[in-house]
């Protein structure tokens, strides 16, 4: 069962709202005080307790299209009159490549050494007019010198007292931002001093972090520590740019620089190519820790677009097709839409690393927010307005970490999960066999036994089969050579021997039909020609004809019936009959003559049972078990009395009736055979009748 979203969350809600909370305080700490735009819109005032103003607050900006404008057109009044104010704000869009920026100072301080300064570094040229001369040209140093920082500065000589107006033509493809800060000397070299402690901390810290997240890619062979540590490095590489560093480190002309340069036309086109790197490397991070395929199935086109849209974008950039550098902005801000949503789709569907990576977006979020509020005026300058990205990308690379360890932990848990699964599966597969092969071996040991008993009876029939067929033919085989020799035999005239000739035939002929009837029986294959029979009427037959039988055997018979007239069976007619003959003749052999023998029919719930009752001397009680099997007799002393077939035929006929055959015997005092035949399933119901009757 799916928990509620409440409830699987609960400890997730609480460290957003913590994290929401020490991001709340970490803006208290850090922004003096919520300023959007304020001062005089038209003019700096440059004093002495102040060394660090935000020069978009008094700045007017003018959008140059086609980037032609010479500062002397600038200056023309008619020109002059299109500029703006910018309200404070510092980011003015994609709409052109070339601004002309314009702000009055009055020096009000005691030092006349101020610095210019443009806080974005990937901005292609900056240029600072001054009473008509740029700044950095030849011949007008000591109005100010071009200073080897970071991002474009200028030394800046300011007189005291006087207004001055400040021109700047700042150049750049892509987005347009551009933060203008006036730093007395002092306040700049502070300024650098902390940016200089920080970058080194953070990017040290980066670097640190893609080495380990490499050599657990080379430990785990994870893929996702591969592409996070690509992440990180092209992260850390981008934000380099956008700070300066190679520019500062290396100086404008190093061959690195101006290859890249030439690559990508401009410092922004190299800033996009390096971000769009690290975005997609983010991207294949970040769709395998999400496992899209399990908690967002319906995201996978989408990824598989940004994805394989990334090195189009880059290959735009490389081959400086026209608008890539516009058009990677727009394919950023859609990978971080696409990012973002995936993200919230794997929360909700209970991906608990997706969990960190939120926090990791809020964290970035957070931070960064102050610049972006900063760059649209709505937020003076403060250390989060600066390194906001840096804060934020700091915590993200932390709570990354941690989903990447969270989700190395998971996928051990689930491995160890599945091996003892695995173990389990494998003992039971062992206990499975290990019962199969004493099942088979039993198996085969009782048939082995079974094969050893049928032949040891085999044997045994054999030998007494020999020995009752030799018997009779050698009294006829004497007889027969005594008549030919015309010798009498015994007491007995010509014609009683004769007789008795006879009778041993009969008997051996008999003897030989079962036989032949038993090995039928072996053949499973052959069908019993069953029919269908009105069970009182057949049965009247079948005792009346039995009891004529009886009589001539000089025994008398009754029987009973008590059978429904409605009562049916199916049969094989001659089987049975045969069944019926074999108990009746056993019963008048073995009772006394003139003995009564009793047949009975009656009906069962389930079926009839048929009953053949004697008066004889009975069955020892140790051969009643015995007595079914094949040439068995209970009074092996008197071969001559039978076969030992005639119950071994009637237990297989009942057989293959599907019924069953009991006896029940007293010494002294007769047997009791009764089989049963099941009833036959179209056959009606039992109900009341019965017919009693003796002969
Ligand atoms: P047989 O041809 O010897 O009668 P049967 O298979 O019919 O062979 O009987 C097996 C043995 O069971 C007989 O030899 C006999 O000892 C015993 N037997 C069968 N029916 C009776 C009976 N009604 N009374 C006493 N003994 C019987």
């Amino acid at each position: 069962m799916r928990k509620t979203l409440a409830e699987h969350n609960r400890v997730f809600a609480a460290t957003i709202l913590l994290f929401l909370i020490a991001l709340t305080a970490l803006w208290l700490v850090f922004i003096p005080q919520w300023k959007p735009f304020s001062g005089d819109a038209s003019l700096i005032r440059l004093t002495d307790g102040n060394g660090h103003y935000k020069g978009n607050n008094s700045m007017q900006v003018l959008p140059d299209r086609e980037g032609m404008l010479e500062y002397e057109q600038v200056v023309s009044p008619r020109i002059a009159e299109q500029f703006l104010p910018a309200d404070g704000r510092a980011a003015f869009g994609l709409s052109a490549s070339t601004y002309w920026l314009r702000m009055t100072v009055v020096n009000e301080s005691e030092t006349g050494e101020w610095v210019i300064r443009l806080h974005n570094a990937v901005v292609d040229q900056f240029d600072v007019y001054l009473d008509g001369n740029r700044l950095g040209a030849e011949g007008v140093s000591p109005l100010g010198e071009r200073l080897n920082d970071h991002y474009g500065a200028y030394e800046l000589a300011l007189p005291a007292g006087k207004p001055v107006t400040l021109h700047m033509r700042v150049t750049t493809e892509g987005s347009m931002i551009v933060p203008v800060e006036l730093l007395d000397r002092a306040s700049y070299h502070e300024t650098l001093r902390t940016e200089y402690l920080l970058f080194g901390v953070y990017y040290g810290f980066v670097l640190l972090m893609a080495a380990y997240m490499l050599s657990m890619y080379i430990f785990f062979h994870n893929r996702s520590y591969l592409y996070y540590s690509f992440y990180l490095i092209f992260f850390a590489a981008s934000q380099l740019i956008w700070n300066g560093i190679p520019q500062e480190l290396l100086g404008e002309n190093h061959p690195v620089l101006q290859l890249l340069l030439h690559t990508f036309n401009t410092l922004e086109g190299v800033f996009v190519f390096v971000f769009i790197l690290c975005l997609w490397f983010a991207l294949f991070f970040l769709v395998g820790v999400l496992e899209l395929k399990r908690y967002a199935p319906q995201l996978l086109p989408f990824a598989a677009i940004v994805k394989w849209a990334s090195p189009i974008v880059i290959a735009g950039l490389l081959f400086h097709w026209p608008w890539f550098v516009t058009l990677a902005i727009y394919y950023e801000a859609a990978v971080a839409a696409f990012l973002l949503s995936a993200i919230c789709w794997c929360v909700l569907n209970g991906n608990r690393t997706a969990r960190y990576l939120m926090l990791g977006f809020i964290a970035i979020i957070g931070c960064a927010l102050p610049s972006v509020l900063y760059t649209f005026g709505l937020m003076d300058s403060n250390p989060l307005t600066h390194y906001g990205y840096q804060f934020g990308s700091f915590a993200e690379f932390i709570i990354l970490a941690f989903a990447l360890s969270f989700q190395a932990r998971q996928l051990q848990r689930e491995k160890e999960k599945a091996q003892s699964r695995m173990i389990v599966h494998q003992q039971e597969l062992v206990r499975t066999l290990e019962r199969w092969n004493e099942e088979l071996e039993s198996t085969v040991q009782e048939r082995t036994e079974k094969l050893v008993q049928s032949q040891k009876e085999r044997a045994e029939m054999l030998q007494s089969i020999s020995h009752d067929i030799r018997a009779p033919l050698t009294v006829v085989q004497g007889s027969l050579r005594a008549l030919m020799m015309g010798i009498r035999v015994g007491s007995d005239d010509k014609g009683q021997t004769l007789e008795k000739l006879y009778d041993k035939v009969l008997y051996m002929n008999r003897f030989m039909d079962d036989l032949f009837q038993l090995s039928r029986f072996d053949e499973s294959s052959v069908e019993l020609p069953l029919e269908s029979v009105r069970v009182k009427d057949w049965i009247t037959r079948e005792f009346q004809t039995s009891a004529e039988d009886i009589q001539m055997m000089n025994h008398r018979c009754e029987y009973r019936i008590e059978v429904e007239d409605n009562r049916t069976l199916r049969i094989d007619l001659h089987g049975i009959r045969r069944l019926l003959g074999n108990l009746i003749h056993n019963a008048c052999k073995f009772s006394p003559l003139d003995s009564v023998i009793i047949l009975e029919a009656k009906s069962l719930p389930d079926g009839i049972s048929f009953s053949v009752l004697d008066q004889g001397g009975g069955i020892p009680p140790e051969h009643l078990n015995h007595i079914f099997k094949r040439a068995y007799r209970a009074n092996q002393a008197d071969p001559a009395s039978g076969s030992g077939l005639g119950l071994a035929i009637a237990k297989q006929i009942v057989e293959r009736h599907s019924g069953a055959i009991t006896v029940e015997s007293r010494i002294g005092e007769g047997s009791r055979f009764t089989f049963i035949l099941p009833a036959d399933e179209a056959g009606s119901a039992a109900g009341p009748g019965s017919e009693r009757s003796s002969a």
